[in-house]
């Protein structure tokens, strides 16, 4: 009884809230919590699980950016047999949950991860970013080298090639260097075994990234066929840490 006067006491004596100031602090906490409010990112989660099930499908030939080039690919797996197909499925959508709850707009080149589907194929991945008038996109893999040691990510930006990367090989430098920084602030390894040592590689050979029109970075989280970086791949704990450290590169590259 004696507490709970107390609680009325405390209440009545406790300031009247200004409710002009409130709604001004409400609002900024509202831009606080989704500062990625308005912005579109297009997320490709790369090769559809099923592709092995389609080799016909698959090695139709597609434009790529002045050049032709396979559908897609199977992918790699660990050698455990965990495929990438699940890996870039699972990151992308852990990711795709995170930037939502920051306010984007978030729209994916594949809408599931089945043995019974396959694509789609590096031009429509290419070009998906475009008409949506997106902000970015990233497209997610896992890498497959057998050289002894080989660990570690790496982030795969376009060359300057006119007239099909002109408009954003700078912006997707900037895209690729925001991603590796991020990467690295949350523990992964940079790649010891590719991209010159340096984590960043520039490649005129992708469809994927060659007929977008919007800043683009294709990222390699890691060697599947390392035991290391399995271990990340394979685990949620692991899956986490990168969609984390890549909605870091979102935040730091939309700032
Ligand atoms: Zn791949």
């Amino acid at each position: 009884m004696r507490a709970l006067g107390l609680l009325l006491a405390v209440l009545l004596l406790a300031p009247a809230p200004s409710y002009a100031g409130r709604a001004d602090v409400t609002g900024a906490a509202a831009r606080a919590a989704t500062p990625l409010a308005g912005r579109v990112v297009v997320l490709d989660p790369g090769h559809q699980l099923g592709n092995h099930n389609f080799p016909r499908k698959i090695s139709r030939q597609v434009p790529a950016g002045g050049f032709k080039k396979d559908c897609n690919t199977t992918g790699t797996a660990t050698n455990g047999g965990y495929p990438e197909a699940t890996l870039a499925w699972r990151v992308t959508r852990l990711l795709q949950a995170r930037l939502e709850r920051l306010g984007a707009q978030v729209r994916l080149t594949r809408g599931s991860n089945r043995q019974d589907r396959w694509g789609p194929c590096v031009d429509e991945r290419g070009r998906a970013g475009n008409r949506v008038g997106a902000d970015l996109k990233i497209s997610v893999h896992g890498d497959g080298s057998y050289a002894v040691g080989a660990h570690g990510f790496h982030v795969i930006a376009p060359t300057d090639r006119r007239p099909w990367t002109h408009d954003i090989y700078r912006s997707s430098k900037r895209l690729a260097v925001d991603t590796r920084a991020a990467l690295r602030r949350r523990g992964v390894p940079v790649a010891n075994y590719i991209a010159g040592g340096d984590g960043l590689d520039f490649r005129a050979d992708l469809g994927t990234l060659n007929l977008s029109d919007v800043p683009t970075v294709m990222v390699e989280l890691g060697n599947m066929r390392n035991r290391r970086d399995a271990h990340r791949m394979t685990t949620p704990a692991g899956r986490a840490t990168y969609a984390r450290a890549l909605t870091g590169a979102v935040r730091a590259f939309l700032r």
